[in-house]
């Protein structure tokens, strides 16, 4: 095992994380101290069962054992710094990092089911134009611990003692940061999320969101089995381009090919594609028409139309009301199914795109924007 491999979430320790480990990682970690394997799965019931962090409550364990754990590991959730309840019964955390970091999460509940929205990195390389995330710059990947602690630290929150009743139906690694950005810690956490003995949840239950990195999503598909989504919001190169930058290295027919490759890998799975609707820019008839045509190669699969959501400093607005019916009806009407996500938890800034968590940037980024657009140079790509 590589230690050093790992980012801790408690930084002033030298023991192990338990939370970074899949199941396999920690039978691995079990032999290695000289346990049996099967000790592995024990615990790991304990952890993601009965969310619980403190080995002396775990009762079918030898009491020497427990004192070995103790002093060679631990298990660490990130910290909560603040939460927030929003008056639809969204909730938000926001959870410390390292350095004075801290990220979203967000969770939104609905009649029939209760989803998580999960981060993955600490602010975001990709710099798409209209996401307040983007914004920020970038700081680091988050670790597996500080990716699965997200959901745990929700699950504990919202009393999701008993796993068959659980509060937490679906996982979206739709927060802060690029999912593919981050692979295998990504990837590590997406396996608990799955696993039986970790939260159990169904492969179309578990989302993953990306802006598009093509080789990645290959990649995700040999890998592991989750549902995919696919940031779009537009349907030609040059506004995609403007919009989402990493366009440019990915462009849209590269990105479709991938996506026709991962449908004829997983037959009967569905990609859903993203498209936030922003007024005046990809919300007029002919960007619809662009998106239909773009949609034929990909019969299954389904679009999400996400109203934009404002944040202070953006220059884009919510299209209005008739443009957002217009668009979905016109896809509608060719077939294409459409829906149109509701907006959540706009009052405490949880919706899509909204999250800005504490992001010491590394990359420079913010700054460089702050300058161009004291400077009134426009920032468009
Ligand atoms: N990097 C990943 C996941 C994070 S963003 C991705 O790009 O998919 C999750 C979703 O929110 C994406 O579809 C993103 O495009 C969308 N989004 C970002 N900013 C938004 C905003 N201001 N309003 C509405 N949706 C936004």
């Amino acid at each position: 095992m590589n230690q050093a491999a790992f980012t801790s979430s408690d930084q002033t320790t030298s023991k192990v994380n338990l939370l970074d480990f899949d199941r396999q990682g920690l039978r691995d970690f079990f032999t290695q101290i000289g346990e049996k394997p099967y000790r592995a799965e024990q615990v790991m019931k304990w952890i993601y069962h009965d969310l619980q962090d403190d080995f002396e409550n775990m009762t079918d364990v030898g009491k020497a054992l427990r004192a070995k754990l103790n002093e060679v590991c631990y298990i660490g959730a990130p910290k909560t710094v603040l939460d927030k309840a929003a008056n639809d019964g969204t909730h938000k955390w926001l959870l410390g990092m390292d350095q004075g970091n801290a990220v979203e999460t967000v969770y939104i509940p609905e009649p029939t089911r209760g989803t998580l929205c999960v981060s993955s990195q600490i602010g975001c390389a990709l710099n798409c134009q209209f996401c307040s995330t983007g914004a920020q710059g970038f700081n680091r990947n988050l670790s597996t611990a500080e990716i699965i602690g997200q959901v745990w630290v929700a699950a504990k929150y919202l009393g999701n003692v008993t796993h068959q009743n659980r509060r937490i139906t679906n996982v979206v690694m739709m927060g802060m940061g690029e999912p593919l950005a981050n692979f295998e810690n990504v990837v590590r956490a997406m396996k608990l999320m799955r696993d039986d003995l970790g939260f159990g949840l169904a492969a179309k239950r578990v989302t993953l969101s990306t802006a598009g990195m093509v080789p990645l999503i290959d990649q995700l598909s040999d890998t592991i089995d989750v549902s995919l989504a696919v940031s779009l919001h537009a349907a030609n190169d040059d506004l995609r381009t403007e919009l989402v930058p990493l366009n440019k290295r990915y462009p849209i027919a590269e990105l479709i090919a991938a996506c026709q490759r991962w449908v004829a890998r997983k037959p009967r799975t569905s990609i859903t594609f993203e498209y936030t609707l922003m007024k005046g820019v990809n919300d007029q008839p002919e960007h619809a028409r662009q998106l239909i045509k773009l949609m034929r190669k990909l019969p299954t699969c389904k679009v999400n139309l996400i109203p934009f959501n404002p944040f202070p400093g953006t220059r884009f607005e919510r299209s209005g009301a008739d443009a957002i019916r217009d668009f979905q009806t016109q896809l509608l009407s060719a077939g294409v199914l459409t829906m149109l996500r509701r907006t959540r938890g706009d009052d405490i800034d949880a919706a899509c795109g909204q999250l800005a968590g504490q992001v010491t940037d590394r990359t420079r980024r913010s700054a460089d924007l702050r300058k161009r657009q004291d400077e009134g140079v426009q920032h468009a790509v």
